[in-house]
């Protein structure tokens, strides 16, 4: 079993002080894989000092030195990818294979375009007699979920290093491994002491954390129910904040779209780390005389995402992260069959054996008023809604609350990005394109604000100064 017994603080990993403990389940298994030791106040406290501290410093580091340790950080992370992996599969049940395609990729990229935007943020500007300067902001408090754990820690350490800013780093206690894995890239890499720190904990913790006061910038990723609490705290204290929230996207497929393409690629993007990505294509929107094209071509592709251990490197879909994940996708299975929707593919758990599965689901006659229409499942399975019209197919596209990200299928690219353009979403994937990670990345609504990704991530974090008559 793997014990979590020391956090990070002033460039080294110390013991943790703190009583408390959690257990992390490996979720194919149903067994204890892990412990992690909690830090105590005193501990976030001494880790914000040391923040502080190497703010002091890295604020005023060159372009130059940041855009190296950058690189150098990337580097001993890939080094890490298998052990990133590993973690992975058994902390959180990600088969090895999207690990490696995708989970650790994406953090590599991050680290990469975080040195490619220190290129492109206009850091000082004349506007007459005035010197607008753009200057980092100070301590950032990055509080990051269990679903893509390394990526999301990965954009918030790469903004701030680029920034100039240090880092209290509170990853989730549910899926440490990668935490781990990052911070021994960060020792080897050798950023100055007090850049990043890294204290573990939960919900507690990370109260201490934002309360406290040393705290100049929160950038939260997680549900947007602790969203709102995050929200709550930094108003106490003023700090700003940047919050990538919770999403329940939709994949809208045109009436000319060429489902043989469309489909497949869908599947993936509703599927793939067993639903649990923020962006996950979780509802999809087809003309009504398609219905039954789409559920025969989903139980096709569905053949591709069979349930398996997530070490093994065949696996393409593992079980869900934890019990909890399990229970509440679950429940909402349960309640689209109380509400009247038609589950056409999966719908129940695995009947037999030990793991957190669910097969790949999909409702059909999903009615806009419907909780698996509007609520976040964060698991394999899709709410399918049919539309008369393109105007209401536009609407039930924006019927949630949410706003992260959407995508739109049609042989016709130009009609699909005007399509795109009436979707009230921060990002939309037009005929399967790849997610660009050089653009801002966030959503509107209750999927929260602020940007991440390269420049935009680094100018999320960056104060303006007007200097009058200054040279
Ligand atoms: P969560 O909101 O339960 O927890 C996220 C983090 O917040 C964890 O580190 C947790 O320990 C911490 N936390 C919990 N309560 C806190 C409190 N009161 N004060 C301070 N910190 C607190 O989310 P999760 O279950 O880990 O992750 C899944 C959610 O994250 C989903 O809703 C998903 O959509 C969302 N998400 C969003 C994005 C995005 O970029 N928009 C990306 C990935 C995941």
């Amino acid at each position: 079993m793997t014990r979590y017994e020391h956090c990070y603080i002033g460039g080294a990993f110390v013991p943790v002080e703190g009583a408390g403990r959690h257990a992390v389940i490996d979720p194919a298994r149903e067994e204890q894989c892990a412990e992690v030791r909690l830090c105590g106040t005193r501990q976030v406290d001494e880790a914000l000092g040391s923040a502080r501290r190497g703010f002091e410093a890295w604020s005023r580091s060159s372009l130059d030195e940041r855009r190296d340790a950058l690189a150098r950080l990337r580097d001993a992370l890939e080094r890490r990818a298998d052990s990133a992996s590993q973690a992975l599969a058994r902390e959180m049940g990600c088969p090895v294979w999207l690990g490696g395609l995708m989970q650790v990729p994406m953090a590599l990229k991050g680290l990469e375009f975080a040195a490619a935007g220190l290129d492109q943020v206009i850091w000082q500007e004349r506007i007459g007699n005035g010197l607008v300067e753009r200057v980092p902001c100070g301590v950032v408090a990055a509080i990051t979920p269990w679903n893509f754990p390394l990526h999301q820690i990965a954009a918030k350490v790469a903004a701030a290093l680029a920034a100039g800013c240090s880092v209290v780093l509170k990853p989730s206690e549910v899926a440490p491994g990668a935490a781990l894995v990052f911070m021994q890239a960060v020792h080897e890499a050798g950023l100055p002491a007090g850049t990043v720190n890294l204290i573990w904990g939960g919900a507690d913790v990370g109260e201490h954390l934002l309360a406290h006061g040393g705290v100049d910038h929160i950038s939260f990723t997680g549900s947007s129910a602790v969203g709102r609490r995050i929200m709550a705290a930094a108003a106490a204290r003023l700090t700003p904040l940047t919050l990538e929230l919770g999403g329940k996207s939709a994949a809208v497929v045109l009436d000319d779209a060429d489902l043989a393409a469309a489909i497949p690629a869908m599947a993936r993007a509703g599927l793939a780390n067993s639903g649990q990505a923020c962006v996950s294509q979780s509802r999809w929107i087809v003309p009504r005389r398609l219905r039954d094209e789409a559920i025969e071509r989903f139980r096709r592709a569905a053949e591709d995402w069979p349930l398996g251990d997530p070490l093994e490197a065949a696996t393409r879909l593992g079980p869900v992260a934890t019990k909890t994940q399990y229970q509440h996708v679950c429940r909402m299975i349960n309640g689209a069959w109380e509400q009247g929707a038609t589950c056409v593919a999966g719908g129940k758990a695995r009947p037999e054996g030990t793991g957190y599965y669910v097969p790949p689901t999909l409702f059909a006659d999903v009615g806009p008023e419907m909780d698996i229409a509007r609520q976040e499942v964060f698991g394999p399975v899709i709410a399918l809604m049919c539309y008369d019209s393109e105007a209401e197919a536009a609407e039930l596209a924006n019927v949630t609350c949410y706003g992260l990200s959407g995508a739109v299928w049609s042989a016709d690219v130009q009609r699909a990005s005007s399509f795109a353009r009436r979707m009230r979403t921060g990002q939309v994937v037009v005929n399967g394109a790849a997610q660009n990670l050089a653009t801002p990345f966030g959503g509107w609504n209750d999927s929260g604000f602020g940007r991440e990704n390269g420049r935009f991530g680094i100018e999320g974090l960056l104060n303006y100064r007007s200097l009058h008559g200054a040279v």
